[in-house]
């Protein structure tokens, strides 16, 4: 099977599993876990921000980071897309008791100028107050779009001038990153809270981690044991992600060649339709005439490569750690041939 279907589905290599063999461990609820604190500094320090929390799932980041910032009846800003809304089982409302406003952005990504028209009057009793923007770097639904970096300086600008807090739901931002040749640091002069996904193109087996300052995080780890988020010897998880820091970040760089690559090889097919801009690891298209998305994606399945029909017109393709070069010619063969 060639799995295409997302960059979550990677499996730990031997490397990396003989690194989390070798992790000290310890009760991580009290502090006492030495990979995640290291794991924890690490990041801290990448970005260049205070302190750093682990989590089991990049949802779990983004839904500490809503509640922190916020409290129940304001409203959150964010594209339409946006994970933090299509994605996290209506979280926004459950865990933070807030409401959203949805902006109409291009593959993801909002303006300041979208941004500054959104956020509502403070002093007017009937709106609800705006409180938190959250962006999307990279932006999954957008096809993997990226920011251009002084967009977030233009937004950061806005958030000021109305008091709102600036969070990032970087679930792949190593992807932008690598493909955009920036500073992890940069971003800590944009935004007050950043989530990092290590289970996705980087091929940890499973954790996020939110950074922030000191007193956000201080809040942060509340709001984890609040949500069941406070894990034990989980030092053999964090290991897996300091591997992957550590060994899988420029390799990025090939995943995004490979997008590029079927990309190409799905243009002018009768079938295609619009193909979002593929300017990191994921592949957006269209799908029309012959087949709908879903009878398109069984067919490929037949031919054992797996992808996903993420709408009524669209299929998605995501590369990651376990996709070969021949994984891709293979595909890019099958596709030729349909
Ligand atoms: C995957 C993803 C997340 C987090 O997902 P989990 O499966 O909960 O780790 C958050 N935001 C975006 C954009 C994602 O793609």
């Amino acid at each position: 099977m060639i799995d295409l279907r997302s960059d979550t589905v990677t499996r730990p290599t031997p490397p990396m599993l003989e690194a989390m063999m070798q992790a000290k461990v310890g009760d991580d609820v009290f502090g006492e876990d030495p990979a995640i604190n290291e794991l924890e500094n690490k990041m801290a320090a990448m970005f260049n921000m205070e302190a750093a929390i682990f989590c089991p799932s990049g949802t779990m980041t983004n839904q500490i980071a809503i509640k922190c910032h916020t409290q129940p009846g304001d409203e959150v800003i964010c594209d339409k897309l946006s994970h933090i809304y299509q994605y996290e089982g209506g979280g926004i409302a459950f865990n933070a008791g807030c409401s959203v406003k949805l902006l109409d952005g291009n593959c993801g990504r909002i303006s300041a100028e979208m941004v500054n028209e959104s956020v509502n009057n403070r002093f007017d009793v009937h709106k609800a107050y705006s409180s938190l923007v959250s962006l999307e770097n990279t932006a999954n639904r957008g096809g993997g779009a990226c920011y251009d970096f002084n967009e977030f300086h233009f937004i950061k600008k806005v958030c000021i001038e109305k008091n709102l807090k600036l969070h990032l739901d970087g679930a792949r931002i190593f992807n932008a990153i690598v493909a955009k040749n920036e500073k992890p640091s940069d971003y800590s002069k944009v935004f007050d809270s950043i989530s990092v996904c290590l289970s996705k193109g980087l091929g940890a087996p499973v954790g996020s981690v939110l950074i922030g300052n000191k007193d956000f995080i201080a809040k942060a780890r509340r709001i984890r044991k609040v949500f069941g988020g406070g894990m034990r010897q989980a030092g053999y998880l964090a290991a897996g992600c300091i591997y992957a820091l550590d060994h899988h970040v420029q390799r990025l760089a090939e995943d995004h060649q490979y997008a590029q690559m079927l990309g190409k090889a799905l243009a002018g097919k009768d079938f295609v339709g619009e193909i979002l801009p593929v300017e990191t690891n994921i592949v957006i298209f269209e799908v029309k005439g012959r087949f709908t998305p879903k009878e398109l994606a069984a067919t490929l399945k037949d031919h054992d490569i797996q992808t996903i029909a993420i709408s009524h017109t669209q299929v998605r393709m995501v590369t990651h750690l376990n996709i070969t070069k021949a994984m891709i010619e293979r595909t890019i063969k099958v596709i030729g041939l349909l």
